[in-house]
């Protein structure tokens, strides 16, 4: 795991990342306020009687704003969050086996398929497709952006990571998942034995959106189709999607990345159009954000296991 996976003074949140049980029921919710956190908090869970109810109140309630703020609606169900709810009178819902996130990620297969462009399957390469971008005005990004991020990377790659957009470093440098988070993005992928030359690495658009701002959904939208032609180009055995905005938009879901990371979809029955080849889908947790909360890098070492079985042996 090497470096990527040490622990470090984060790591001893009591309240790993592992979704197995829900817990934001509509009484914890009414505990949150819109307001985000600036600074990621922390949920101590040991020696809770000997605090006010007061102090833990808040502390929950500024813990639970973090997570909302990320998307997390659901946590482990370890002992001592089990302990903690029955003292507050408070029971969880049981845990289904196998969870919603499958009944939901069968639904999205079943109600719509992704429209590849007619227009661009005249363009063979990667190259091709760059050039038909050019420089590209089709939707506002281009106001923000000062480079066009295409993508990197082989285009015989097994392995493509798609982000939600470039960041603003990769924008500087024209290079996808560049400074800390591309650091920490190379030793992810040593540690399942890759370099980042073996993975070709795109975004879902292709202009930065500027500081914590998010593409718009016109945007994505306008910008999908030059993904779906580098995808088809590429045809890699695993399309890995870091991000919420990229994996909820392949796989056509509007649940969080919490609740898709994790399990591969079947990306070829989510197209309209025949790939040559089967292509699977594992959302997973982007770099930055593990390097904000790296309490999360149990569950990403747990998806990019299941990608290395996925890849043909090196
Ligand atoms: S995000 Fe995509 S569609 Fe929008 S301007 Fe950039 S390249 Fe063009």
């Amino acid at each position: 795991m090497g470096d990527y996976c040490q622990g470090s003074r984060r790591e001893r949140s009591t309240v790993p990342f592992a979704i197995t049980a829900p817990i934001c029921d509509s009484a914890a919710v009414t505990l949150l306020q819109p307001e985000i956190q600036a600074t990621p908090p922390y949920l101590n869970l040991q020696n809770m009687a000997q605090r006010s109810d007061t102090d833990l109140l808040r502390e929950i309630r500024s813990f639970l704003q973090y997570h909302e703020s990320l998307g997390i609606t659901e946590y482990p169900l370890r002992q001592a969050l089990q302990s903690f709810l029955a003292e507050q009178k408070k029971p969880t819902p049981p845990p289904v086996p196998g969870g919603t996130r499958k009944a939901e990620q069968g639904k999205t297969a079943a109600t719509g398929k992704h429209q590849f462009d007619p227009g661009l399957t005249g363009k063979v390469t990667l190259q091709d497709v760059e050039n038909e971008i050019g420089d590209c005005h089709r939707c506002s990004l281009h106001k923000t952006r000062s480079s066009i991020v295409f993508g990197q990377g082989p285009v015989d790659a097994k392995l493509m990571i798609v982000t939600d957009a470039p960041a603003f470093d990769d924008d500087r440098l024209q290079a996808p998942v560049q400074g800390a988070p591309g650091e920490l993005l190379d030793k992810m992928l040593a540690a399942i034995g890759l370099a980042r030359e073996d993975v070709y690495i795109t975004s879902l658009v292709k202009c930065y959106p500027g500081k914590n701002k998010a593409p718009a959904p016109d945007e994505i939208t306008t910008c999908l189709p030059f993904l779906f032609r580098q995808i088809e180009i590429v045809c890699p055995r695993v399309v890995c999607t870091m991000g919420a905005l990229a994996s909820q938009t392949l796989l056509r879901s509007s649940r969080s990345l919490f609740q898709l990371r994790g399990r591969f979809a079947n990306f070829n029955d989510l197209c309209s159009s025949r790939l040559e080849e089967k292509i699977v889908l594992m959302p997973s947790l982007p770099p930055s954000l593990l390097l904000e909360n790296t309490e999360l890098k149990k569950a990403s070492w747990h998806d990019l296991q299941l990608i290395r079985k996925k890849l043909p042996a090196q």
